[in-house]
């Protein structure tokens, strides 16, 4: 294993994280500041979050009769779902290449973990996944839609047949949510007793404070509760989240904005000869370049960090995953690739 690693980002345009680049209006963060100035941080915190639960669930569409468990990022609620998962000779799933923490928690945690090769477009190769399921009847298979690094949206009708063949429990993480037009499995959770969703509010705008959550049967959230350590969203998050979403027009205004950005950043990059683009539904756009680690060093050298995959995945060689940035970094970011390509 390796540490997930970081990049030092201090001086560059930072579009390798997939943040949000805007900040709060002036007024958002001066509330914000005042309602945390009056908070007991002498006392733990409310183990519940009722509040911000309730909050998550309106502004997310939370179906009557499914649950949320809230974890300190979507990140701490792979984990734990993980933990929950593990037993002596139980197995994890996971189409490759997708997001990192599904395989390290799996190991993490003592289970087997096996990744099933995505198709060379980045669909789901259906065939190879159902025989995977097959052979190896997994605790736990994670799709993540979009997926990261590729971007892309899976075919529901193949995930509604992953979901129909696996045995165990299918994990939907919808951490991009708000940028794939809508897209969702949320439906899926009243149909099929053994699917959960990962949400987060990371992508849209508040990666900072560290809040994630599992949606889905009270079954499988009992269980998961468990595993949650006592007090693992801490009060100054969960009272920041509470307000921040009470705004949540703010955040989804800077979302559609970052949308229309990834379409003029698509059609800058169409026009860049030696680079090819994949489609996205998330708030990055995956391309390769005939050499993408030396593009990846040379906008570095030009103060742009980037996510370079090139050795990651054999589907990822010289491949580099742009997140959509304020529309004047991804214009510093078309500009030196095409002087770079040049
Ligand atoms: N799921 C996916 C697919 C991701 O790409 C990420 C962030 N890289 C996460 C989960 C974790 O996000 P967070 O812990 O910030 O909620």
């Amino acid at each position: 294993m390796k540490a997930y690693h970081v990049s030092p980002s201090a001086g560059f345009v930072k579009l390798d994280a997939m943040e949000n680049p805007y900040r709060l209006p002036a007024s958002l963060a001066r509330e914000m500041g005042e309602k945390l100035a009056g908070l007991a941080v002498n006392r733990y915190p409310d183990p519940n979050v009722p509040g911000l639960k309730a909050r998550l669930r309106e502004v997310m569409g939370v179906p009557d009769g499914q649950e949320i468990l809230l974890g300190n990022g979507s990140d701490e609620i792979i984990q734990i779902i993980s933990m929950a998962l593990a037993r002596p000779g139980a197995v994890v799933l996971a189409p490759e290449p997708s997001f990192v923490m599904y395989r390290m928690s799996a190991i993490a945690a003592g289970l087997g973990y096996a990744g099933v090769p995505l198709a060379k477009d980045f669909s789901l190769d259906e065939d190879a996944l159902l025989r995977a399921i097959e052979e190896r009847r997994p605790a736990l298979l994670w799709l993540a839609y979009p997926n990261n690094p590729t971007g892309n949206l899976f075919s529901r009708a193949a995930i509604e047949r992953v979901i129909a063949a696996a045995p165990g429990l299918v994990a939907i993480d919808e951490a991009y949510y708000a940028f794939s037009g809508g897209a969702t499995a949320m439906d899926a959770l009243g149909k099929h007793p053994n699917v959960v969703l990962v949400r987060t509010v990371s992508k849209l705008g508040l990666a900072g404070l560290r809040l994630g959550c599992a949606i889905g049967p009270k079954a499988w959230l009992d269980e998961f509760e468990k595993l949650r350590l006592p007090y693992n969203v801490d009060v100054l998050s969960a009272a920041a989240g509470e307000l921040l979403l009470a705004h949540h027009g703010v955040l989804e205004a800077q979302t559609r904005q970052i949308v229309a950005d990834r379409a003029a950043l698509e059609s800058a990059l169409d026009d860049i000869p030696g680079i090819e683009r994949f489609p996205s539904a998330a708030n990055f756009v995956l391309v390769r370049l005939a050499d993408g680690p030396r593009v990846f060093e040379a906008l570095k050298h030009r103060g742009i960090l980037v996510r370079t995959f090139h050795g990651s995945h054999p589907l990822l060689a010289n491949t580099l995953r742009l997140t959509v940035g304020a529309p004047d970094e991804n214009q510093r970011l078309v500009e030196a690739l095409r002087s770079i390509l040049a």
